[in-house]
């Protein structure tokens, strides 16, 4: 932790004094954690940024978050420091007795008060979740930001990324509702956006890749704008890419042969698995709700429409929900809405079946209202 009060009971921030001045101050004062109360060792190493440790033997919340990482209080610190800069009203590592929480840092907004985590280390959802309803029940709204995963995805691109599970849950909209996530690496002092997010499957999205340095940032954080027309046909080009790739592995992984069910409606619709249709394998809106790739689940609801002798866009709730029940997935709103998407955007496109340039302009309309 980067805080303690002092005998006076005055906040001290270590980081904020010259070495020689902590090794004197160590000397004179004792230190107290703000949770606590107990008295906590200011700790001036080499190589660590200076902090405050507990004792060994003492019991506090405030311990599990000990061995922070130095890129943990880097970060910290130069939010704190850029925020106070930027003229807002700021505090560093605050305990919130109500919840017995400790934000990284708590910014007063004209609003509400807004929790800012930077989480460098792994957490679990359940940790993520518990943090998250307890802000809210206080009226507080919180900001997660992970650090940025190391990887190489070049800034200013439109890639195939992956976000972990957890990094999911930090993933916002904008006032347009395109879904972009903001991460931020305490290494480079540099804010990472993954923009315009098409979801993919599994973990796989595709998105534009792009970096505000932390003194061009501000706060609010800047919103990325929406892709355009021109910029979706990459993402597009992409997207049939990786449907290729996974009728590939499917048909090299599949045991069940004929009784695989995608590979099975692909054979009773008589198409080619190395040249399937445009139209099956598009991405619709609440698409994600559904945990099957778009190819495999349009294939089965094509020959699954084909039995029933009705158009995709003619099916009614009660045929939909059975054929989730089919998929083995329980028959949420958000998924029959998704199929519904998908009959809808057919129904679009249908008069050009497997135009490339017209479907993909339908789909950026159909996922952006434009
Ligand atoms: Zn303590």
């Amino acid at each position: 932790m980067l805080i303690a009060y002092t005998e006076q009971q005055q906040l001290f921030i270590p980081y904020q004094h010259s070495r020689q001045a902590l090794q004197q101050y160590r000397q004179q004062q004792q230190f107290f954690c703000p949770q606590c109360q107990q008295p906590v060792q200011l700790k001036i190493g080499r190589l660590m940024i200076p902090h405050f440790a507990h004792m060994a033997n003492q019991s506090c919340d405030q311990r599990f978050a000990e061995g922070e990482s130095k890129l943990h209080l880097q970060g910290k610190i130069q939010l704190f420091e850029w925020l106070k800069t930027c003229g807002h009203t700021v505090e560093l590592e605050p305990f919130l007795t109500k919840l017995s929480q400790r934000p990284d840092l708590l910014l007063q907004t004209e609003h509400f008060p807004l929790a800012i985590e930077y989480q460098c280390s792994p957490i679990t959802h359940e940790t993520w979740h518990v943090r998250t309803e307890g802000y809210k029940r206080n009226n507080m709204q919180v900001l997660w930001l992970f650090q940025t995963p190391q990887n190489n995805y070049p800034s200013n691109a439109i890639q195939k990324i992956r976000i972990a599970p957890i990094l999911q849950n930090a993933i916002t909209k904008t006032t347009n509702k395109v879904p972009y996530l903001i991460t931020y690496d305490a290494q480079v002092a540099r804010f990472n956006y993954w923009t315009n997010l098409l979801h993919v499957h599994g973990h796989t999205f595709i998105a534009k890749v792009l970096t505000i340095p932390l003194h061009k940032q501000q706060m609010p954080f800047f919103e990325p704008r929406l892709i355009t027309l021109k910029a979706f046909n990459t993402y597009w080009q992409i997207y049939k890419k990786l449907c290729q790739q996974y009728v590939y592995q499917r048909l090299l992984h599949s045991k069940k042969g004929v009784q695989d069910p995608f590979l099975r409606s692909c054979y009773e619709l008589n198409l080619s698995l190395n040249a399937l249709p445009h139209f099956i394998g598009i991405p619709v809106r609440n698409a994600k709700a559904i945990p099957i790739f778009s190819i495999e689940w349009q294939a089965i609801l094509l020959n699954y429409c084909r039995k029933l002798q009705l158009r995709p866009c003619e099916l009614d709730k009660r045929n939909i929900r059975l054929f989730l029940t089919l998929l083995n997935l329980e028959a949420t709103k958000l998924r029959v809405q998704a199929v519904e998407n998908y009959g809808k955007l057919l129904g679009h496109s249908f008069q050009h079946p497997n135009h490339n340039m017209v479907i993909c302009e339908e789909i950026y309309r159909h996922l952006y209202n434009q």
